[in-house]
């Protein structure tokens, strides 16, 4: 390496990419562009045959009875909320090492959203802390499988069960996850997945809640449609013109030209997983000595679906400045997350929370690397050598 290749792109010296690596992104391949055109020459293109199809396959996929899908992750968030009758002065423990819409679905509601702190190595809802948090008005605990890693998803269910809980699991980033040998999605008493682009499969837009309680399914579905008892495509196939609306609910249908979507993505999920498994072993092996870096940490009896890559800086290293060294190098380094309740509308609503210990340095420290389905070997090696190289940089200055 010459002088100028290892002075820091931020100082002017050469970038390790010209071209910007996302920290991750979609894979969409010809046979999904031919699904999606034949649902566009179909009968229907909002909710047709492709809905149930998709939700077949994947109440399938994940081994849970039912699968129920909505317009985006945030409102399977908001309709499991509704399903498990949580309202009004009701309170649910969830992690603040989310994104916001795990939180907000609670508000939606009109209930609180009580923060617990995190485990302080796979950065998951700790149960202990939880536990200690559930008071007579507590209906629901809100645990994320941060990363793609479950959370104790165990030890969540004994709590249900000692307080008479819902557990809604959170698993956006947890598709094809698994938990001391049993899928994600058939666990808790409902589990909540997002198909946005950055996820393991998409939709464009969309999510699903799966369940193995015929009960809340149906509860899912009508909070679906505007709380209207039968879908258009039921009552056209009887024949029938009048409906009921029973429940408060919203359009948060999912269309069949999105279902055509992930119908023909599902089936690459295991690919698409082994793919992500396969970087992660390749930077855990690689970045392993790096200077003032802590590499994510997974639990013996789970294997993650590495949605995210976090690593952590460890201090006195500063976060923000690696990541701007970094962006500037050609890495699309990003932060997942800062904590639900320093966002100014939580501060404002909520005032300080805070004293949630492990979240708090997390949220500091923690910065994701890219990962995902279409990083080809040269990507990877991109990341290895740029967050080498700056890390390197970071550590002679402060003499480490
Ligand atoms: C992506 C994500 C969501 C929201 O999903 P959308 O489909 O974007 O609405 C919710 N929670 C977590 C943890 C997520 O990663």
């Amino acid at each position: 390496m010459t002088g100028d290749q290892q002075s820091l792109a931020i100082n002017g010296g050469v970038p390790v990419r010209d071209r910007l690596l996302p920290y991750g992104r979609q894979t969409i391949v010809e046979e999904d562009i031919t699904a999606v055109v034949e649902a566009l020459r179909s009968d229907w293109i909002t909710t047709g045959p492709r809905v149930e199809e998709f939700e077949g396959a994947l109440a399938e996929a994940v081994g849970a009875s039912h699968a129920v899908c909505f317009s985006s992750g945030t409102a399977a968030l908001h309709a499991a909320v509704f399903a498990a009758g949580i309202g009004t002065g009701d309170e649910a423990i969830t992690t603040p090492l989310t994104f916001c819409a795990t939180a907000n679905c609670l508000l939606y509601q009109g209930a609180t959203p009580v923060f617990g702190d995190v485990l302080e190595d796979t950065l998951t809802l700790d149960p202990k802390d939880a536990a200690d948090r559930i008071t007579s008005r507590t209906k629901a605990i809100v645990p994320v499988d941060y990363a793609g890693h479950p959370a104790e998803l165990d030890a969540f269910m004994e709590l249900a069960e000692r307080h008479r809980l819902v557990i809604i699991e959170d698993a956006a980033q947890a598709l094809g996850a698994t938990y001391r040998k049993r899928r994600v999605g058939a666990v808790s008493h409902m589990t909540t997945f997002s198909f946005h682009p950055v996820k393991h499969i998409t939709t464009g837009e969309g999510g699903a809640v799966t369940t193995n309680d015929s009960g809340l399914a149906e509860r899912l579905r009508l909070f679906r449609n505007h709380g209207i008892t039968t879908g258009a495509r039921e009552r056209q196939n009887a024949g029938e013109w009048r409906y009921q609306m029973v429940a408060l609910g919203y359009n948060y249908r999912l269309s069949d030209i999105g279902c055509a979507l992930g119908l023909s993505q599902l089936p690459r999920l295991e690919a698409n997983i082994a793919c992500r498994q396969a970087i992660a072993a390749r930077y855990a092996a690689e970045l392993a000595d790096v200077p003032c870096l802590r590499l994510p940490t997974v639990e013996t009896d789970v294997e993650s679906a590495w949605h995210l890559y976090p690593v952590r800086i460890v201090p006195p290293i500063d976060r923000d400045d690696v990541c701007r060294a970094l962006r500037a190098e050609g890495l699309g380094v990003n932060v997942h997350y800062s904590l639900v309740y320093d966002h100014p509308y939580y501060q404002e609503r909520f005032g300080g929370v805070g004293a949630r210990w492990n979240a708090e340095a997390a949220g500091r420290q923690l910065m994701s690397l890219p990962i995902f389905g279409g990083m080809s070997t040269s990507d990877i090696d991109d990341v290895v050598t740029a967050v080498r190289k700056v890390l390197t940089y970071f550590a002679l200055q402060k003499s480490l």
